[in-house]
């Protein structure tokens, strides 16, 4: 199956896609944390793509399609896949199709996760992540069990940081771009018959799940019948 997670950010895409893909044995696709690799190790990609991050807006559609591209023609995903944070604008939808329609299938299933812009600044202003082994938490919603500070994935410990681009500042450039660029995808993969929506509104993240769970058992149950 091949499921993409939509919303603006902070909706809770990582989170639910992780438990998605879990839950499916698929790979989780996130062109954010292939983008995040990619400034770590200080390749020539991540340079390109630093600027445009630390400013809260989008990658340019060709470098973003080419590593989407590189990333889905990896044996892993032969089978499918969950996205997170791919597509994100109307160029990059189409890429995605184009892609898919050389190898003749299609996305499956679109679920947009809707939240309201001011729940988005206070997640994330409360969002933490582990710079070692990539946990996220979440100091008032999810916050780590053993010490406010640091990771509580079993032997990691490490101290937990702020992604630069979840500063406030920068969260409302990402939710105007988000409004501008990405939002109008959801009309598009309505009209492709694929969409489900999922108001998160006062919802934590398992009770998300709960509904995400139900949306993904309905359209496996549509696609067996
Ligand atoms: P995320 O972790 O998905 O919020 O992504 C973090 C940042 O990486 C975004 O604010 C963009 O600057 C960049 N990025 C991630 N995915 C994309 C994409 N599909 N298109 C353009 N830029 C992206």
């Amino acid at each position: 199956m091949r499921i993409i997670l939509l919303g603006a950010p902070g909706a809770g895409k990582g989170t639910q896609a992780k438990r998605v893909a879990e839950r499916l044995g698929l790979p989780h696709v996130s062109t954010g944390d292939i983008f995040r690799k990619h400034l770590k190790e200080g390749t020539e990609l991540g340079r390109q793509a630093q600027r445009y991050i630390d400013a809260g807006e989008l990658v340019p559609d060709d470098l973003t399609c080419a590593i989407l591209a590189d990333r889905v023609a990896q044996d892993d995903c032969a089978g499918g896949y969950v996205l997170d944070g791919f597509p994100r604008s109307q160029g990059q939808a189409l890429a995605l199709e184009k892609l898919l329609a050389a190898q003749g299938v299609g996305i499956d299933l679109v679920i947009d996760l809707v939240v309201q812009d001011e729940e988005v600044v206070d997640r994330l202003s409360a969002r933490r992540s582990c710079p070692k082994c990539g946990a996220v938490f979440n100091t008032k919603y999810n916050p780590p069990r053993l010490d406010a500070g640091h990771c509580d994935v079993p032997d990691c410990n490490m101290e937990l940081v702020q992604r630069a681009d979840d500063k406030p500042e920068t969260v409302r450039q990402r939710l105007r771009v988000y409004a501008e660029v990405t939002a109008p995808l959801v009309a598009y993969y309505r009209g492709a018959g694929v969409l489900e929506q999922i108001d998160c509104s006062g919802l934590n993240p398992d009770e998300v799940y709960e509904r995400v769970r139900a949306i993904i058992a309905a359209k496996e149950a549509s696609l067996t019948t």
